[in-house]
Order: C-alpha cells, then structure tokens, then sequence
C-alpha cells in the first residue's frame, strides 16, 4: 500500500468588525497532533510578523505554521491573521486558514497511482518494483530514461507494440526501449527477448536500443548476443538494465520532491 499527503482540504474561518461569522470552531480545533498515528507532532516551519506599513495605523499580525508527522508524513498548515486599527481603519479583524492533509491510499499495482508518487515509494521499498502494474513500469521508465538521458520520451501504444515500449528522441537519433516487468524476483532474462528487440529496432529504422527488465540478471546467451550485434555493427547501442541497475539510475534522478504546504504559504 502506498501512502501519500500530497493533496490537503482548505478550511477558512473568521470573526470581526468587518469579517462575517464563519467556521469559529476551527480556533479551538487541536493543533499539532497527528490522528493517525496518535501523537503530538513537531512544528516545522513558523513565521510571525507585525505589518505595520500595510494598513498605516494599524497593527496587523501574522502568524504561520506548519506541523508534520514525522512517522507518517501528514502535515497541517495554519495561518492566523489578526488587524488591530479600530481608531484608524474601523477594523478589529481576525481570519484563520487551515490546510490539512488528506490520506490517499494506493495499490502497488493501482494503475492510477501518479508518477511522482509511485517513483519516490519504489526509490524507498525497491523490492517492490515486481509487484506494480506492466504498464506503470513503462510509464516510470519513461519518466526515468527523460530525465537521465534528457530527452523526449514517447510511449508506444499496446496495440503499436512490435517489442517496443517507449521511444527516446535524441537530437540526432531516436533509441527504441523494451520493458519487461517481471513479477518474480529471481527471474533471468533470456536471450530470446534480447534478440527480438534488435529485430525490432531495425525494422523502426533506428539503431540504438535499450532493453529494461525488473529480472535481477540477463542469462550469459543473452549477454554474448548483445555483444554479437555491436561487434558486427548490426545496432550502434545497446543497453542492458538489469533490476538494480534500473533502480541505481531510479535513484539517481531522484529529486527532494517539494513539500506539497510551500505553495500554500502566505509569507
Ligand atoms: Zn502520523
């Protein structure tokens, strides 16, 4: 099962001169406290301010914080506004925002599962890669090969599928990718496959091809005829990703994905 905080629910309250009553209980509600795993929580990021330039005679207050668990990742955003100018500007105001995050669960093999989130569980949980969907195998490839070799990646179509599964478009050339998603760990890929997609290559008119497998190895017979047909110049390239080299250049292109709550700040 994948968890993932990324999307959050907005909530606004108020009360004031000027501000209508809304949502009042969202001031007393518990902060710094996470209910899923039952515990209190760290503040993570705090900003407080007094604008006094703003509204020219009035104090306003601002105050910003975030909490996350650092167990199960759900965080809360808060921030807390207050304008003091009643002799200035006729305003006593106070507004509160509160964005909290949603758990959303996935199936390793959910074929719904973003991108983003599927790659940064299989950099944490490798062994996992044998159980997501054939499909999101390509489509993680895809995302993986675009940002390691930079370059455009095009996905194949299954109905289009002569043993291919991606395209990359380099400036000058394009290298056609086979992906296989093994589901059992210890599995060997044989020479047979490795063949095929130098067939294939050929006849898309490139040269260049890669061939990615979740195997843990290619077979010795599979191996020799790579080698044959760069020998013979029959292809220019070819690549061989076994399980853990996929996983080395997974890990690689890994980004620190940004925090969903930065884009909610307010200062
Ligand atoms: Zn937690």
């Amino acid at each position: 099962m994948i968890l993932s905080y990324d999307e959050s629910l907005k909530q606004l309250g108020g009360y004031g001169k000027n501000t209508p009553t809304v949502n009042e209980d969202l001031y007393f509600n518990r902060r710094g406290y996470c209910q899923y795993c039952e515990k209190e929580i760290k503040v993570i990021h705090e900003k407080s301010i007094l604008d006094i330039s703003t509204l020219p005679g009035a104090g306003w207050y601002k105050i910003e914080k975030v909490w996350e668990c650092d167990k199960c990742g759900w965080w809360e955003h808060v921030f807390d506004s207050y304008i003091d100018g009643e002799n200035s500007w006729d305003m006593k105001d106070w507004s509160l925002t509160v964005n909290s995050a949603i758990l959303k669960k996935f199936n390793v093999d959910a074929k719904d599962v973003p991108i983003k989130i599927l790659s940064e569980y299989i950099n944490k949980n490798p062994d996992k890669v044998h159980e997501i969907h054939h499909r999101k195998m390509e489509e993680l490839v895809g995302d993986v090969f675009g940002e390691h070799y930079s370059c455009e990646v095009h996905h194949v179509g299954r109905t289009a599928d002569g043993g291919k599964d991606l395209i990359l478009v380099e400036s000058d050339k394009t290298i056609i990718v086979q992906v296989k998603r093994r589901t059992l760990a210890g599995k060997t890929e044989g020479a047979s496959s490795v063949r095929e997609l130098i067939a294939t290559t050929l006849l898309t008119d490139s040269r260049d091809c890669i061939f990615v497998t979740t195997a843990d190895h290619f077979s010795e017979q599979a191996i020799c005829e790579k080698n044959i047909a760069l020998t013979k110049s029959i292809v220019d390239s070819y690549e061989l990703y076994d399980r853990d080299k996929f996983l080395g250049v997974l890990d690689l292109v890994k980004k620190d994905a940004e925090k969903p709550w930065i884009r909610m700040l307010e200062m």
